[in-house]
């Protein structure tokens, strides 16, 4: 009997089992204690800020941070139409609208030009543009050498969502590190996981400060639970903690098994018209998830074939996000776009990435995938 191959699955062995029972001895069972203490500092230190602040989920660091550099009930937040929906969610809780901008169509990220546009049109009706949100899809930062100049000169503060790319850079410099303040997840099928879970980055000390207060029901330093304004419950446990330290012990060795089957996919799909990796060419990507783009024009089969053939094979895929401006939730929303991000819905597929595949299932993957190339009318002779 074959056994399921997963996307993404949590990558967690010995290491992990030690400093979670460790912490579980130590007697700190509960949302403070001295892992939370050391998990922030380690992961500040990662993404080269100033300090962190850890929370339950990366959509509670999207909230905070949201609330951080001053979105306002009333106010516009661009947002990639191709992300998660947690990134738009978070908007609405502050009270905002979230307005869509459309994708690079080959990084997935951003379109740098078209957010440009946006903003003029925003500010030319008079819209109060409380903060840009730019998401590293899959892993692969923003091209923030462009991205950072155009909303410094419209002076629109940036909350980079970080949540798929801790561990990947743009020209050096780590993820999480490029806005006023960064967010990101440990969730269970991310980069490194505490099984849920999320922080937030920042240089800012005061942002910090406030979102540490706001995450533990913004509780004045009184014993008689003194209250001034409506805090969260976001605060992480410190078992979360212990598991999210052990995790980052390796990250390096995580990150270095997505890049080598990332680049065995690159591999097996070169000689294949019309089949393009989707971002991680800068070389700096931390190779979250591999996903690729097709054109079926060109090749003669739809992403969701070779999905099918997959799936027949017990091996999961997905489809590219679904594109926010198409979600029921956020039907009606206002918008920018160019048709690149319903492309990549349309014929994009992020195929198995963990870094807990062994080899034995990598071979299954990828000889299924040959077959399928195999069997297309056209395909090269091998
Ligand atoms: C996973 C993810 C989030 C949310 O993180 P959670 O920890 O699941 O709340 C936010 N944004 C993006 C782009 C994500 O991929």
């Amino acid at each position: 009997m074959t056994r399921s191959i997963h996307l993404s699955a949590p990558d967690v062995g010995p290491l992990e089992e030690s400093y979670v029972i460790a912490a579980l001895r130590s007697g700190w069972v509960a949302p403070a204690g001295p892992d939370l203490e050391a998990f922030e500092q380690a992961i500040a230190e990662r993404a080269g800020t100033g300090g962190a602040v850890a929370v339950s989920s990366g959509t509670a660091a999207l909230h905070l941070a949201l609330l951080g550099v001053g979105v306002e009930a009333g106010d516009v937040v661009i947002v990639p139409t191709l992300t998660f929906v947690a990134t738009a969610n978070a908007v609405r809780y502050t009270g905002a609208r979230p307005v869509f901008v459309d994708c690079d169509p080959q990084t997935g990220n951003v379109d740098v030009g078209l957010l440009a546009e946006l903003i003029r049109r925003l500010r030319s009706r008079g819209e109060r543009i409380g903060a840009v949100v730019p998401v590293d899809m899959f892993g692969s930062c923003v091209d923030y050498t462009a991205l950072l100049p155009v909303c410094a000169d419209a002076g629109i503060p940036v909350v980079e969502d970080a949540a798929e790319a801790l561990g990947a850079s743009h020209r050096g410099r780590a993820a999480g590190s490029f806005g006023q303040v960064g967010i990101l997840s440990f969730n269970g099928n991310k980069i490194m996981t505490t099984s849920g879970g999320g922080m937030l980055v920042s240089d800012d000390a005061a942002l910090l400060a406030r979102a540490r207060h706001l995450s533990t029901q913004a509780r004045e330093p009184a014993r008689h639970y003194e209250h001034r304004e409506t805090g969260y419950n976001y605060r992480l446990s410190n078992l979360l903690a212990a598991l999210g330290r052990a995790q980052l012990v390796r990250l390096d060795e995580m990150i270095a098994r997505r890049r080598q089957l990332r680049e065995r996919y690159a591999k097996l799909f070169a000689p294949v018209p019309g089949v393009q990796l989707i971002g991680g060419e800068d070389g700096e990507s931390n190779c979250w998830l591999t996903g690729i783009a097709v054109e079926p024009a060109r090749c003669g089969w739809h992403a969701a074939d070779l999905g099918a053939h997959l799936a027949d094979g017990d091996i999961e895929t997905r489809p590219v996000w679904k594109p926010m401006h198409l979600q029921p939730v956020y039907a009606g929303a206002e918008c920018l776009l160019t048709g690149a991000a319903e492309r990549l819905f349309a014929e994009g597929l992020v195929l198995p990435s963990g870094s807990a595949l062994g080899e034995p299932q990598v071979t299954r993957v990828l000889r299924a995938i040959d077959e399928f190339l195999a069997t297309r009318p056209g395909a090269p002779t091998r």
